[in-house]
């Protein structure tokens, strides 16, 4: 089928979002569970977003006519929380070509006969306490390497807007978000394409060593990269983008947004930002085509 593409400083260029969370109705009605007191009614008054309808087929059609507005050709929708990977299949099985199912996993209580359709499990060690070398692991890594699926690895700084909104308990442990820690994983699985999010969140040194070391370990640009606070000199943009290609290469970074809720819908800031820095930087059109489509096609394509 013809794919749609977005006007970038090269021209038209076809994106693929390797980022976007799918906050589904269901997705709420999990986090309402965990403090006594929430309920779905009673964040709508508190987060100033518009609550997604409850079938996620409808909410589907909603990113996919987003999608459509912003030249966006397709984008992975990340279930972001435990126990929701259904909502993500849901939008897939409604719009296949559009979106790839990411699921959050906590290796802990994960069940793999349901997540058949999921291409990529996202793991939050802080988060859910434990080490990314522990062995609770392992049984996550096979079905991604035995499916041929990928494993996306938050590292770094973390902080969920939506549970610090509404009081959620959000203090995750950092010392489980070190990139290094993943070494031996992504070297015992070299099949499995390793995403890291932001540039390593405050790792950046770490994550470009752990890419610089391991072929199948890949980079997401998303989200605004607030991180880059922590250096001195403060870094940008483009700082970051010239040497994540120097070290990991074009073929490696994949471009995502961070997008979540309505009405913001996708972010596309973060797409003008990054893609202005690139071409700033003198990244050519094929860097640019692998950046913000095709590596992630080529590393989902089953
Ligand atoms: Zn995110």
């Amino acid at each position: 089928m013809e794919r749609i593409a977005r006007q970038s400083p090269w021209g038209p260029l076809i994106v693929a979002d390797a980022h976007v969370h799918l906050f589904s109705r269901h997705f709420f009605e999990i986090l309402a569970a965990q403090k006594p007191g929430l309920t779905v009614e009673g964040m709508q008054s508190q987060l100033d977003w518009q609550f997604p309808p409850a079938p996620p087929e409808a909410l589907a059609e909603t990113w996919a006519r987003e999608l459509d507005r912003h030249g966006v050709d397709r984008a992975a929708l990340i279930a972001s929380i435990p126990g929701d990977h259904e909502s993500v299949t849901a939008a897939v099985r409604a719009h296949a070509d559009r979106f790839f199912a990411f699921a959050m996993v906590n290796p802990k209580s994960w069940k793999p006969e349901t997540f058949s359709d999921v291409r990529v499990a996202c793991l939050f060690p802080a988060m859910h306490g434990y080490s990314i070398q522990d062995e609770i692991v392992e049984p996550v890594l096979t079905w991604a390497a035995q499916g041929r699926r990928a494993v996306f690895v938050h590292c770094g700084a973390l902080s969920v807007g939506v549970r610090q909104k509404l009081g959620l308990p959000s203090a995750f442990d950092s010392r489980l978000s070190n990139p290094v820690d993943l070494h031996m994983a992504a070297a015992r699985h070299p099949k499995v394409p390793f995403i890291v999010p932001h540039f390593g969140a405050g790792y950046f040194r770490e994550a470009l060593m752990l890419a610089d070391l391991c072929p199948n370990v890949y980079l997401d640009t998303s989200s605004s990269n607030r991180w880059m606070r922590y250096h001195a000199p403060h870094l940008d943009l483009r700082v970051v983008f010239r040497q994540a290609l120097e070290v990991a290469g074009h073929k490696r970074l994949l471009f995502g947004s961070d997008s979540s809720f309505f009405p913001r819908g996708w972010h596309y800031q973060i797409f003008e930002e990054q893609a202005t820095a690139l071409y700033e930087l003198g990244l050519d059109l094929a860097g640019a085509r692998a950046i913000f489509g095709e590596n992630l096609l080529r590393i989902l394509a089953a």
